[in-house]
């Protein structure tokens, strides 16, 4: 199965949603052991995911509530 797929999966993970059909967790857990273009591509994902997070979270707390 070509990179492309696990990485659509990887992607969807990344954001909690399904796996797209035809790709299981195992298939995908084998895939990034012996992957190592997609195991760092899905590293880098979760790297950005976690500071986008990270900024959201910022931007929720710290800004101030403004009246109406
Ligand atoms: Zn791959």
């Amino acid at each position: 199965m070509p990179c492309i797929r696990y990485r659509t999966a990887i992607s969807a993970q990344t954001e909690g949603d399904p796996l797209p059909a035809g790709v299981t967790e195992q298939e995908l857990s084998t895939h990034l052991t012996t992957c190592l273009d997609c195991h760092r591509w899905s590293k880098r994902l979760r790297a950005l995911r976690a500071a986008t997070d990270d900024l959201l979270r910022i931007r929720h707390s710290g800004a101030p509530t403004k009246p109406v």
